[in-house]
């Protein structure tokens, strides 16, 4: 067994879409898919649930990490070619239906902001847009920690909402019971040589990151899958 491996219940399937992995955890009647990608990678995405032997049709729940273009990419056209109900933290709503990144949040240190400079031209002026969500109203919206909704759905874990990385605090992190923990970008697991150690790219608040921390190891998460880079051991989340 890997070192990040655990023996569980819930079957999950990573999907690696551009840099952002999403997850698809086995519910009731179907599938909660945890985050999409980049609008473009829409197609990639069908291709690799065929692959895998899953209909489109089945996946019935979208949890959104939080607001971001690499999160919330396709979230549009999968909802309305899905009917999927969507799972997110009130203070996403707002971006979600413009279709639009913060530019408010500050890069970690001087060598994620070269990078991310590259990146920008790499991404051809991508100005963090994405086609925006119209919300019908039968969304899930939380406004905090949730014990109920998971279960309900046959999963058997918990949300927390975990600030930290976005200036918005709309952070929303899939706690497992087994220990595996869900965290978007509240931690990473690449680009080391710009001195990340686990911290997200974007900052909003730095303390906020570190208690988010704090508050998953003290809920019992074990292992942590990023959104950005592989699964690592919860010790490892150290400020
Ligand atoms: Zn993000």
């Amino acid at each position: 067994m890997k070192k990040c491996e655990i023996q569980s219940l819930t079957k999950i399937h990573s999907l690696k879409l551009g840099f952002t992995y999403c997850y698809l955890l086995e519910c009731t009647g179907g599938y909660l898919l945890i985050d999409t990608s980049y609008p473009q990678l829409y197609s990639k995405f069908k291709k690799k649930l065929a692959r895998l032997g899953i209909a489109i049709s089945n996946i019935k729940y979208l949890l959104i990490t939080h607001h971001h273009d690499d999160h919330a990419g396709f979230a549009s056209q999968l909802m309305t070619d899905t009917g999927c109900t969507l799972i997110t933290h009130r203070n996403a709503v707002p971006p979600l239906k413009q279709g639009k990144s913060e530019d408010t949040a500050k890069y970690l240190n001087r060598r994620v902001q070269v990078t991310m400079k590259f990146f920008e031209v790499f991404m051809h002026g991508n100005e963090w847009i994405y086609p925006p969500l119209t919300l019908m109203g039968d969304e899930i919206i939380l406004e905090g920690d949730d014990k109920s909704i998971l279960p309900e759905i046959g999963i058997n874990g918990v949300i927390l909402h975990t600030p930290g990385h976005s200036d918005t605090r709309d952070s929303l992190a899939v706690l497992l019971s087994d220990g595996r923990a869900f965290v978007g970008d509240l931690a990473m697991n690449f680009l080391w040589w710009t001195g990340l150690r686990h911290r997200p790219l974007a900052i909003g608040d730095i303390n906020s990151i570190y208690g988010s921390w704090q508050k998953l190891c003290e809920h019992g998460a074990k292992v942590i899958y990023p959104s950005h880079g592989k699964c690592f051991p919860s010790a490892e989340l150290t400020a």
